[in-house]
Order: C-alpha cells, then sequence, then structure tokens
C-alpha cells in the first residue's frame, strides 16, 4: 500500500469518525466500541439503528444457532460441565453450582484456553468472573475472591469444572506450641468437651480441615490463650463448688494446653487447633491468685457471674472453702467401679444389690435397674478399665470391654483407645 494512499485513508477514516460519530454503545454489553465505517453505513442503509459490539453480535447468533444433534452431547454434573453449543440449562447450572456457592472453577475455553477464576454473576451472556487471589505468603496462601477480573462470553466457554482446590492444599502447622487455657467437662472421671475424649499429656489430633469451607465450631480443639476467655465458655469457678457439694451434674475444670499443627484464631480471643495436648490442670489456688493479680481481672470475673445471677464476694469466699479436689487422671479398677456404681440414683436404696464392702460395676449389669439406670455407664467404665488395662501392658484386641466399644460402635471411645495404644 503506497504512503499516499495511507494517508488517504487516515483523512477519510478520521473524518468519518467525527463527521458520523462511529463509536457506540453495544447495546447488549454496554460497551464502547468503533462500529466500522462499513457497518455503520449498513445500519443507516436498513434504518435500524441498533448497534452491537461483534462479541454480543456472536452471542446473539450463538443462541440463534441452538443444534439439536449437538445438545445431547452437552453434559452437566455435579461439578462439571461440558457445552458444545448453546443450551439454557448452562444458566441454572452456573448459577446454583457456582454462583451460589462461590466456587473456584477452572474454565476451559476456545482454543485450548485455561482461565482459572471465582464466576460472580452472570450478565446479558457474560459470565463475570473474579480472580484468584493466591499468594503463598499471604493467609497461608489459601485461594480468595478477588476482584473483577474478567468477563467471559458464554459462547467462549466449552467446559467448566469446580475445583476443590483447597483439598489439595494444606496449611503448614504453627512453627511454635501455642499455649493456652481450656476448660474441660470431667465427667465419671473422663476429660469431655462435646464427643472429645482428653488425656493428659496425649495429644489429641484430627486431620486438617479446609479453611473456607469449613465452620470450627463443629471440629478441631477449642482453646483460649488467657484464662478470662475461657469462662465464658466454661465456667470453672461456680460448677465445681455445686459438684464439690453433690448438686448439680457439670464439673468444669481448667486445663493448661498446649496447641500444634493447624492452629488459629477463629473467633475473637477464640483459638482453634487440630493437634491439642491438654497438659496439667490449673489448680484452684493458682485460678484465685490469678484473678485476684489485678482490679481488672476482678472485675471480669465479677461480670461474668452477675450473668449468673451470683454474687461476686459470696462466690469467691465459696470456692476458696469448696472441697474442690485436683482432677486425677488414674484410678484404679476399683477405684473405677466404686466411682462409677456411687453415681447410680438406686445406689444404698433398698432396691441396690451391692456388697457394700466391695462395690462392682459387674453387679450393676445383673440388677433389674441397670438397663434404666446405668447401662449408659457402661461405655466409660469400659474405657477407663481398658485404659488400665493398656497401662499394664495387657490389653489385646479380644479384650472384653474394647468388643463391647466395638459392637456398640461408641466412635469417641474407640479412637480414644487408639489414642492410648499409640501413646503409652
Ligand atoms: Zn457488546
Amino acid at each position: 500500500m503506497s504512503a499516499q494512499l495511507i494517508y488517504v485513508l487516515n483523512i477519510v477514516i478520521l473524518h468519518g469518525k467525527e463527521a458520523y460519530g462511529m463509536t457506540r454503545k453495544c447495546k447488549k454489553c454496554g460497551e464502547v466500541y468503533d462500529v466500522g465505517i462499513l457497518k455503520y453505513i449498513k445500519s443507516l442503509w436498513r434504518g435500524k439503528m441498533i448497534f452491537r459490539c461483534e462479541t454480543c453480535e456472536e452471542l446473539v447468533n450463538w443462541k440463534r444457532d441452538e443444534d439439536i444433534n449437538q445438545i445431547n452431547e452437552n453434559s452437566f454434573s455435579f461439578n462439571k460441565c461440558n457445552v458444545k453449543c448453546y443450551d439454557n440449562r448452562l444458566y441454572d447450572w452456573i448459577y446454583k453450582k457456582i454462583i451460589d456457592q462461590n466456587e473456584y472453577c477452572e474454565l476451559r475455553l476456545r482454543g485450548n484456553i485455561i482461565y482459572h477464576c471465582f464466576p460472580a454473576d452472570l450478565k446479558e451472556d457474560y459470565l463475570v468472573c473474579r480472580k484468584d487471589e493466591y499468594d503463598p505468603n499471604i493467609k497461608y496462601g489459601t485461594h480468595r475472591i478477588g476482584d473483577i477480573e474478567k468477563r467471559i462470553p458464554l459462547n467462549y466457554i466449552v467446559g467448566i469444572e469446580i475445583i476443590d482446590v483447597y483439598k489439595d492444599y494444606f496449611e503448614p502447622d504453627v512453627k511454635e506450641p501455642v499455649f493456652g487455657f481450656k476448660g474441660i467437662e470431667v465427667v465419671d472421671g473422663i476429660l469431655k468437651a462435646k464427643d472429645y475424649i482428653y488425656e493428659l499429656g496425649i495429644p489429641y489430633e484430627e486431620p486438617q480441615r479446609i479453611r473456607p469451607h469449613k465452620d470450627y465450631q463443629d471440629v478441631y480443639s477449642h482453646f483460649c490463650i488467657r484464662i478470662e476467655d475461657v469462662l465464658s465458655h466454661r465456667d470453672f469457678i461456680t460448677s465445681p463448688i455445686a459438684f464439690s457439694e453433690g448438686k448439680g451434674r457439670s464439673n468444669q475444670r481448667l486445663f493448661e494446653v498446649k496447641a500444634e499443627g493447624h492452629c488459629f484464631e477463629n473467633t475473637t480471643n477464640g483459638w482453634v487447633s487440630n493437634k491439642l495436648t491438654v497438659i496439667r490442670e490449673v489448680t484452684k489456688e493458682e485460678i484465685i491468685e490469678y484473678f485476684n493479680q489485678s482490679q481488672k481481672l476482678k472485675l471480669i470475673v465479677e461480670k461474668f457471674l452477675e450473668s449468673r445471677n451470683s454474687k461476686y464476694e459470696e462466690i469467691w469466699s465459696k470456692y476458696a472453702k469448696a472441697d474442690i479436689r485436683p482432677y486425677r487422671q488414674f484410678l484404679s479398677d476399683n477405684e473405677i467401679d466404686e466411682m462409677i456404681v456411687k453415681i447410680c440414683v438406686f445406689n444404698k436404696s433398698d432396691v441396690c444389690i451391692q456388697d457394700y464392702s466391695k462395690l462392682k460395676f459387674e453387679i450393676c449389669e445383673q440388677c433389674s435397674y441397670y438397663k434404666h439406670a446405668m447401662e449408659y455407664k457402661k461405655k466409660r467404665h469400659c474405657y477407663l478399665t481398658i485404659r488400665n488395662t493398656i497401662r499394664k501392658g495387657a490389653f489385646n484386641k479380644e479384650n472384653k470391654n474394647y468388643e463391647y466399644l466395638l459392637e456398640h460402635n461408641f466412635r469417641s471411645e474407640l479412637e480414644a483407645v487408639n489414642r492410648l495404644l499409640e501413646y503409652t
């Protein structure tokens, strides 16, 4: 092309733009684009002043050219779809499976292009995509939803796959153990929190849960860094008082804990860990000393007790005087039997068939009130007895108590036995 011709064309185009205003807003997508002189004239000629950008034009054609034969080859499953041609099922699938769930996706585009993003909206047949703000240095390198990055015309998409990238990604363990405190209920001599059974000195480990996909309320061991933060979750002051007086069923105690593994602050002042070791009980004397340290701490307890309708001064003197014995991790077989038999509401009543000089759980099993009053204690009796057997090195899988746990599928107890076997 000669320089002169280029010069002439430039003049025409520039003047044309000025004269006709050939940039137009696309009627469909709203983008401002250059119409092009030929198209502009064509539109004028037809008397239809509807301007669509080239991409939108393609989209309109794509939707019009629905192919009955090809449509059978399209597929939509729970985590992926393949689209060879326009298919109205695609819209519903994208909304329900991806947009509503904030899923992270791999898009296969025409021309073998792969694009990863978080699709956030569907507008005028464009998939609005937010970018994946993956950064190994930010928040342990989890994939996070970023700003809008691209708008992809639906006809460019050949396939979508929802990928659970979090599944393949594991957050590193905390470099140093985190030390804190945890309120734990002592139930029949066993340290329990929900379905978790703890043993002093044995880590309670769980597989790592995928952070953005999990509510940590029901998994992982919870703990706090400061003693006062535990109080609102576990009342380790008034509950042991009531328990020591034979009132109240809950015996909450405070323990020092070591957290390792996947460990982070989950709520304000609330921490979680998938590897928590209960180290030791914080004694009554230590608790009193701790809260007496400062006016601020005293105030926290005062407020808490008020919320429970207890008076501050009274409680402290009651607490100091109460016969709150430290938690004893190990009991002999006889002590276990005695402790559990004594819990029975019929103990020492006329119907009780025990020999009081030597209380035995197996006697309870012969009692006609057993099913009603004591059977639910059997799994704890089994667990504590197995624990002693393991400590003596005399455990094998034919153990009767173990068979009972297996038979009834008491998962918490069975898992706790496995931990004992692993760490004893
Ligand atoms: Zn457009």
